[in-house]
């Protein structure tokens, strides 16, 4: 508070040098009673449960008792300089902490005028003017000092109402900024920070623009939210924001028009939701409804395919014995004819595999679970494999956890998924390598790693890969990587793969053993 204020607060109540006077004569009278007056105020505090309640422990009781002697003696001193205003201004901050209501702490002060004018007039019996006047000036101390209470009061409100909001506003799980009328960022909480990257600090002062997809800013975006806001004092619409590392966040945004208290526009504030995982959510829904009906008709399809295939192949055999016949005689000629079959004999080999992909992706029956012992049943399809990773150059190596817990599986279904990512390890490797296959438990869950040392994947790829026909080979179908997801996810799993360009794959598939 500065001294114009302090002088103005003293010169409205009227309170002068020679009401301190009066005051400071006071002393000698106060001085022997202070200890029964604060006795009786004490008691007096008892009495009331609002009051009593907070008189609970004997430090308390002691503190406010010398509080109260303290304040009795310094009236006394008749001194109302910037120190007793601070002084005064603490007091009032210190008992709406201690939780007592502004009411009691002026009711207080009526009660100790209460318990001092009698004094007062005992002491001046001969001279009832002094007497009134000491009076008097005491009231006015007492006005000044209930005065600066309140203003204490109002103020630790104020200052708690607006932690409050602050708090409202920065432990938002939702980003919340505000802009002035150019555009320019005037606040930015920490969701804000977490989901952009811009500090408060970086951003504040900077445009709007910093955050807005250069081809959105092209599309008017900007321009279409201020002629609703203009229209409805709001706006409310799903779009895109960029991060400062360039990085687009899918967002809900919610534009209002900021007003001050006279009802001008001073801005707008804006509050936004990162829904990149809603985003997420939709989209594999999406991904998975198309999935249905894609599965249904390709095994149509692959079914229709079926039948007219076989025929295929088995005329091809017939003619192929046909040229043979016509041929014997000269073995020599006839060679093209031998070479347009074997060609075709292998395009056909391929329809075929294809066929089987998506039959067996679109009819994966719900899986029959049982007990499955995963370590000996890697152990002896792997056995199985031995002639083939020969033939690629692979080498096998395999660490299988000790006490691996039983899994309820589906045993052809998983080892389905595994040979899925076996497979892609190989071809992987065109050149050889090594394939790393390993088992391990952790409370709950059982993993299964598959690592090769190809040629890896962009994470472009790696971002693709799950999705259904998504295959970087010559006759892939890209359905093997979706069907091992399916499996585990009927299981309860989880997959996931970790690969860079030319240090090869990892893919890691939990399954909890519940
Ligand atoms: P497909 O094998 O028919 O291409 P998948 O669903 O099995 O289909 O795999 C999809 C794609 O994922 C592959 O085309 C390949 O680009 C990539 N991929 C899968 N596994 C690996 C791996 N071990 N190393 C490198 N790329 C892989
Ligand atoms: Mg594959």
């Amino acid at each position: 508070m500065t001294s114009g204020e302090r002088e103005q607060r003293l010169a409205f109540l009227g309170l002068t040098e020679d009401d301190a006077q009066l005051l400071r004569a006071l002393r000698p009278v106060l001085e022997p009673q202070v200890d029964a007056i604060v006795e009786t105020f004490y008691a007096h505090l008892l009495k009331f449960p609002a009051t009593a309640e907070l008189l609970r422990d004997t430090v308390t009781i002691a503190r406010i008792k010398q509080i109260q002697r303290d304040y009795l003696l310094r009236i006394t001193e008749g001194i109302f300089d910037e120190a007793y205003f601070a002084n005064r201004l603490r007091i009032g901050q210190a008992h709406e902490r201690v939780g007592l209501s502004s009411r009691w702490y002026l009711l207080e002060h009526g009660l100790l005028f209460n318990l001092l004018t009698p004094l007062i007039r005992q002491h001046f019996t001969g001279d009832p003017g002094r007497a009134d006047a000491t009076i008097a000036a005491l009231e006015k101390v007492f006005m000044l000092d209930a005065a600066l209470a309140t203003e204490a009061y109002i103020a630790s409100d104020r200052h708690r109402h607006l932690q409050q909001l602050d708090s409202i506003v920065n432990d938002s799980a939702d980003v919340i900024f505000s802009l002035d009328m150019e555009g320019h960022f005037r606040s930015w909480n920490r969701a804000a920070e977490r989901v952009f990257g811009w500090l408060s600090e970086e951003i504040l002062g900077r445009h709007l623009s910093e955050i807005i997809p250069p081809e959105l800013l092209r599309q008017g975006e900007l321009v279409q939210i201020e002629r609703d806001i203009l229209g409805h004092g709001h706006c409310h619409l799903e779009t895109r924001r960029l991060a400062k590392d360039g990085r687009e966040v899918p967002v809900e945004v919610m534009v209002s028009l900021l007003r001050d208290p006279q009802g001008n526009p001073i801005g707008r504030s804006a509050i936004l939701r990162d829904i990149t995982e809603r985003k997420r959510l939709e989209e594999d829904k999406l991904q998975s409804e198309r999935l249905a009906v894609i599965g249904t008709m390709s095994a149509r399809l692959a079914h229709e395919i079926r039948n007219p295939l076989s025929s295929v192949t088995l005329n091809l055999e017939l003619i192929r014995d046909e040229v043979a016949a016509l041929t014997h005689q000269n073995p020599a000629t006839g060679g093209e004819a031998r070479e347009l079959l074997r060609a075709l004999d292998s395009e056909v080999k391929r329809v075929q595999r294809v066929t089987e992909d998506y039959l067996k992706f679109a009819r994966l029956p719900r899986p029959r679970c049982q007990p499955v012992a995963l370590n000996e049943l890697l152990d002896q399809q792997l056995g199985f494999m031995n002639s083939s990773f020969a033939a690629n150059h692979v080498k096998l190596v395999t660490d299988f956890a000790g006490n691996l817990p039983v899994l309820q599986a589906d045993e052809d279904q998983l080892w389905q998924a595994v040979l899925n990512l076996i497979r892609n390890a190989l071809e992987a490797m065109p050149t050889g390598g090594t394939l790393t296959v390993r088992t391990a438990a952790r409370d709950g869950w059982v993993g299964l790693s598959i690592a090769d040392t190809g040629k890896g994947m962009t994470e472009e790829e790696r971002q693709n890969l799950f999705k259904p026909f998504f295959s970087t080979k010559v006759g892939g179908t890209g359905l093997g990587l979706p069907l091992t997801q399916q499996v585990v996810v009927e299981h309860a799993g989880t997959i996931r793969c970790e690969s860079a360009p030319g240090t090869g794959t990892t893919f890691v598939i939990e399954l909890p053993t519940q």
